[in-house]
């Protein structure tokens, strides 16, 4: 069992120990499983509460309580500009300036959004390039947005999938596409990090491809944003979104987050939906006919700050702030390298097929792993649920699981590897 040595609880123990970059851990509420934590790999899908989001929530009741109306101007943080506290936090999670991002809404909403501004087919160039398997909301979007401009999603939608035998996108396939369609493409549109695969694109070589051809290109960062470090503002990303309730531990539902670049943020001539929120914030106030927008991507804003879902957000971000998305990423290298060498080796010592469908590459990769257990289906998944493994399945034969480097420890992977020994094994052993 020499395979396995590594995955010893006193060795992990050790790993964590000595990591460089300390734990976060006890920082946050780890969900139970009888009197021990749960071994939770589900970050990807919803964060775990910081343990700092209750006394943020009370502070923003009390204040509620206390100030009425009043607390727009007189609470500790007060309403009025709420959203500012988000513009320190989101900039070092994504790379960008301060007048580049706002904390607003819901990710599929942001989405639309940014769409009517950065979606403008006209003549023949109509096309939108975007992932094949997409997750279901931002298909969806996409091709609303298409049928509402009088286009043919069939038509309209160019979706670039895996070569045959392979599971990653290969970025030369987009840009074979956009010159496929010279002349045609309107938008090229891309999980940054892909859902299902956990594969992360090559965001700036998208972007070059995309501009070359004459095309916007955005982003949806849901599994990317506090996952791995962003530049968008260098990469030269049009337009960008994600949630706050997956990495960024922001809670179930939380406001979502969106990105438009500098060069987009000020020109008033700009296609967008606009609501009193996105109005020059010295004059809002003054309740004026004429919309003059804030000339920063809170120009996009429509409505006041849901404050007391925003009371989450504010202090998880500031664990980001403190921890630095550069350390979180070096720890979850080490991580994810840890969980995939466990696998491999239960795989060698149980002799059965563990497919991990991520890219292998840590470059192309997030913290997520995906994996297929062949021969195996959906009864695996169970049987880790039972032994207190909280991972997800995705249809039809996908086991997701995502070490987060604020929480995860060497010691959650190495209790898993041994769980996932015990319920891999093909048959009872001899005695
Ligand atoms: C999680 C996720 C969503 C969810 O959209 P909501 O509007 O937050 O419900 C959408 N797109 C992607 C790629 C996601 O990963």
């Amino acid at each position: 069992m020499n395979e396995l040595a590594l995955f010893e609880l006193t060795k992990a123990q050790h790993l964590d120990a000595e990591d460089p970059v300390p734990s976060r851990r006890d920082e946050f509420h780890i969900p139970p499983n009888g009197s021990q934590d749960s071994l939770y790999f589900t970050g990807n899908s919803l964060g775990l509460q910081p343990r700092s989001a209750q006394e943020a929530l009370k502070t923003e009741l009390d204040d509620w309580a206390k100030h009425g109306v009043e607390g727009h101007f007189r609470a500790q943080h007060p309403w009025v500009n709420y959203h500012e506290r988000f513009a320190e936090g989101l900039k070092h999670l994504v790379g960008a300036q301060s007048n580049e991002v706002v904390a607003m809404n819901a990710l599929t909403v942001n989405l639309h959004l940014l769409l009517v501004s950065f979606y403008r087919p006209e003549g023949r160039r109509k096309k939108i390039i975007c992932e094949a398997k997409a997750f279901p909301s931002d298909q969806y979007a996409l091709a609303s947005q298409v049928r509402y401009h009088g286009g043919n999603p069939e038509e309209d939608i160019i979706e670039i999938g895996a070569r045959p035998g392979a599971h990653a996108i290969d970025e030369a396939d987009i840009e074979a596409a956009l010159v496929d369609h010279t002349g045609e493409v309107a938008l090229v549109m891309m999980g940054g990090m892909q859902y299902f695969t956990g594969q992360w694109l090559d965001m700036p070589r998208i972007v070059r491809a995309a501009h070359a051809a004459g095309a916007i290109c955005g982003f949806d960062l849901a599994h990317a944003v506090g996952n791995v470090p962003l530049k968008l503002h260098d990469w030269d990303v049009d337009f960008a979104c994600w949630c706050s309730y997956k990495y960024l531990n922001s809670g179930p539902g939380a406001v979502a987050g969106a990105f438009v670049h500098e060069r987009h943020v000020s020109d008033a001539d700009i296609a967008r939906f606009e609501g009193w929120w996105g109005h020059n914030a010295q004059r809002r106030f003054l309740m004026e006919p004429q919309f003059e927008g804030m000339g920063t991507a809170e120009a996009w804003q429509m409505s006041n700050a849901p404050v007391l879902n925003m009371a989450v957000h504010a202090v998880a971000l500031e664990q980001f702030l403190q921890a630095g998305m550069d350390n979180l990423r070096s720890k979850s290298l080490r991580l994810t390298a840890y969980l995939e060498s466990g696998i491999q080796a239960v795989a060698q010592v149980n002799d059965v097929h563990l497919e991990i469908i991520t890219p292998n590459d840590p470059a192309r990769r997030g913290c997520q792993l995906s994996l297929v257990a062949h021969g195996f289906g959906k009864q695996l998944f169970e049987r880790l649920t039972e032994a207190g493994v909280v991972v997800d399945w995705r249809e039809p034969n996908v086991i997701r699981m995502a070490p987060v480097p604020m929480y995860n420890t060497f010691e959650d992977i190495a209790r898993f590897v041994h769980v996932l020994k015990r319920s891999t094994k093909k048959a009872p052993q001899n005695a």
